[in-house]
């Protein structure tokens, strides 16, 4: 009896350690696993620079949420942060929340089991509720982003409508150093009940809703999961009511099975917020050119990601190339750019360099109509036609 004592003693002591030391190696830890990986030394040329300074640009995906910094304060660690969004020009940046990481995540297959995300909050020192349950790790992270807008003076305003996006594209335009976020879950594990937990969420600010992230769930399939499944009765009833409340689905990480089944019934056009294409590197991960056609006929949006393996190369020429791919195949107006910043990757440049696509664009051969339609105005017409109104 006494040795259990003393060994739950010694757990105790050790949790606390461990709790209290985390501000010292979080730090290192990012610093680990969201690397800036630039094979090159980039320098943006005086025309990309000026085109890229006109440019009013979106990116549909980064986990900048999970992450432990103050995203107020410009860092040296991860890839993104407010004053990089400003920096960077990016105009309207989505943010992820994620709520459920396997202890070894795994491209191929992984089993609903053992996850690391909850322990993560408590090394994060987030509130105790975020410990055990995924929803609520989604919903602090939609406070998260509340709370910078709160306290960001004016530099992150939060959409929620079109007609809030329309008013704040106007006064972008008009050069103010401004940014804004939008919400966006990934992974639907976390819905439980509908409405209940979807009317939550949208309550909470969130607009776009991944169907499934790492693993299987109630509604349907992963391309990394054990079974790869279709959409479920669940998943059905929980779509029906994602679009009443005019929420955008993403079917980023979604099995073929469950895309083929969502494209079918859905009413309104979907995205696949951060992806590859199998044209340009073959892998689970990725996009077929029938995906690719597939979504192109819903009326859908591609955002290209800028990590290896999504492009084949940790270079803007790899992101560029599975642009190209996808803008020959089913034209320009349904590409954007989903660069999964701090989303557990390597990539060639933070959010402050997002110049260097522009850049790459213009080498490549893009006109500037294409690349503003590339860099953002493709996203913002999809949002602006996807959102509810007000
Ligand atoms: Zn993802």
């Amino acid at each position: 009896m006494i040795i259990i004592v003393k060994i739950l003693i010694a757990i105790a002591v050790l949790l606390i350690v461990i709790y209290a030391s985390s501000p010292l190696y979080l730090q290192a830890v990012e610093k680990r696993i969201n690397r800036i990986d630039g094979a090159e030394d980039y320098k943006a040329s005086k025309n990309s620079k000026d085109l890229h300074s006109t440019l009013f640009i979106i990116d549909l995906h980064c986990d900048s949420l999970l992450s432990y910094r103050n995203l107020l304060q410009r860092s040296s660690a991860g890839h993104s942060d407010i004053p990089r969004l400003v920096e960077g020009n990016i105009g309207l940046q989505v943010f992820g929340a994620a709520t459920l990481i396997p202890l070894f995540p795994d491209m191929e297959k992984n089993d609903t089991g053992l996850g690391i995300a909850g322990f993560l909050a408590f090394l994060k020192h987030w509130p105790l509720n975020t410990w055990f349950s995924p929803k609520n790790r989604a919903l602090y992270q939609g406070s998260k982003l509340h709370n910078l807008e709160d306290k960001s003076k004016g530099a992150l305003e939060i959409i929620k409508t079109s007609n809030q996006l329309e008013n704040y594209y106007k006064r972008y335009m008009e050069k103010t150093h401004i940014t804004a976020g939008l919400l966006a879950l990934e992974g639907a594990h976390v819905i439980n009940s509908i409405p209940g937990d979807i009317d939550e969420l949208f309550d909470q600010g969130f607009r776009i809703i991944g169907l499934t992230h790492l693993t299987d769930n109630k509604l349907g399939g992963s391309r990394h999961g054990a079974q790869k499944g279709g959409l479920t009765e669940f998943g059905k009833n929980a779509l029906r009511r994602m679009e009443k409340l005019e929420m955008i689905i993403d079917l980023t990480h979604a099995s073929s099975k469950l895309t083929e089944d969502v494209l079918n019934i859905c009413s309104r056009p979907v995205m696949v917020s951060h992806t590859g294409v199998k044209g340009c590197m073959n892998n689970n991960r990725n996009l077929s050119d029938r995906q690719i056609q597939a979504i192109a006929e819903n009326g859908g949006l591609i955002g290209i990601g800028f990590w290896k393996e999504a492009v084949g190369k940790s270079n803007v020429e790899a992101i560029v190339n599975s642009i190209k791919h996808t803008s020959d195949l089913v034209g320009i107006k349904h590409v954007a750019l989903g660069s999964d910043f701090d989303g557990g990757v390597s990539v060639p440049f933070d959010a402050a360099g997002m110049v260097h696509i522009t850049e790459e664009l213009m080498r490549q051969g893009f006109s500037e109509r294409e690349i503003r339609m590339i860099m953002g105005e493709n996203a913002l017409n999809f949002l602006i036609n996807s959102l509810p109104k007000q």
